[in-house]
């Protein structure tokens, strides 16, 4: 009988994928689908390297997704990501009719799953996610606070190169 794996075996995966981004320049945010038990898309965030400003960990793996199971809709699905999803990704979920969204560390400035708006549970809205904030949170948060301690450093050291 196949292993039933947790919410945080999904979410190391995630951050696996976060750490692929990292490696090309990118904020690490990575992603995956997850349907009965088994992997059928993942993603990392590529806006830079993609020139796509919609290039989101998220929408990777959904148009990934959709292009997996050849249909538009992801019913009975999970997405896993590594940070709270944006307003756009919020969004691109409630099209695709996921059943479930998990997420790690929450995102107080952009987060649309209820720390800067709550897109998902919106009351008006015509599909509902079931969604589980803060698996692995703390150390989703820790990679992501280092990148952005590292890049503040190396743009320091660039300034003082400049001088
Ligand atoms: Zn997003």
């Amino acid at each position: 009988m196949a292993e039933i794996y947790s919410d945080e075996y999904w979410m190391r995966r995630a951050m696996d994928l976060a750490m692929q981004a990292q490696v090309q320049g990118e904020i690490p945010v990575g992603a995956l689908l997850v349907a009965d038990n088994k992997i059928i898309a993942e993603g990392y965030n590529l806006p830079i390297t993609g020139h796509d400003p919609t290039a989101h960990a998220e929408i990777v793996a959904l148009r990934r997704g959709g292009a997996q199971l050849k249909n538009y809709r992801l019913l009975n699905t999970t997405l896993y990501v590594t940070l709270e999803p944006c307003v756009m990704c919020a969004g691109a979920m409630i099209h695709s009719r996921i059943q479930r969204l998990v997420y790690g560390a929450s995102d107080m400035k952009t987060g649309a799953a209820g720390s800067l708006i709550d897109i998902l549970r919106h009351p008006g809205m015509n599909h509902q996610i079931e969604i589980t904030g803060g698996v692995l949170g703390q150390e989703c948060s820790t990679m992501l606070s280092a990148f952005f301690k590292q890049r503040r450093e190396q743009h320091k050291e660039l300034k003082k190169l400049k001088k």
